[in-house]
């Protein structure tokens, strides 16, 4: 069945935002259910793989708040990905395509390395986990895998990692 999740009650399909044509996942209203989209999370990914994970890199914003949750859960301690210019150097800096536009991420150069979980919100076009995966890179770590509560498989071809996710939009 598609769309069978029961967090697609939750979520908010908006047609044509922030561009026509383009049909926007409002993801925002499943952080009034925070304990089961944790839980989510964690049911997604492989037996055991959290227990390798040493830490979580997350891009802003609302993976800010998903990789937050997740460390709050899971103990694990967080890498922030941000846009550039927020970050005090040395950092390294990696310009992607979103599915509407352009920018530009950073990561500081100086965190211990360590193995490292992506989380994000929504995988798309997969320009965002492809430049995060790049600046972790980069900057020492070692990519497991990326996680993400939805994802778009019609918008992507393979990103160059697992990806792990709790919900898609074709069942
Ligand atoms: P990508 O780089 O094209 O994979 O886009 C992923 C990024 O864009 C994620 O960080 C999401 O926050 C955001 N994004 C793309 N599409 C949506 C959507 O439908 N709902 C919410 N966020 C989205």
């Amino acid at each position: 069945m598609k769309h069978s999740h029961p967090f697609w009650q939750i979520i908010r399909t908006v047609p044509n935002f922030p561009k026509a044509d383009i049909d926007f996942y409002d993801i925002t209203p499943l952080l009034w259910h925070v304990d089961e989209l944790i839980n989510e999370l964690l049911n997604a990914l492989p037996d055991g793989m959290i227990d390798e994970v040493e830490c979580l890199a997350t891009t802003e914003a609302r993976g800010f708040v998903i990789g937050s949750l997740l460390s709050g859960r899971t103990g694990k301690p967080l890498l922030l990905i941000r846009k550039a210019g927020k970050l005090p150097p040395p950092v390294h800096r990696q310009s992607y395509d979103l599915e509407y536009g352009t920018d530009t991420l950073e990561i500081k150069a100086d965190a211990p390395k360590s193995k490292v979980l992506l989380v994000d919100d929504v995988l798309a076009t997969g320009g965002t986990l492809k430049a995060s995966k790049l600046l972790c890179e980069q900057a020492g770590h070692e990519v497991l895998g990326a996680l993400v509560l939805l994802d778009l498989p019609k918008l992507h071809s393979d990103i160059g990692m697992d990806t792990y996710a709790v919900m898609n939009d074709v069942d």
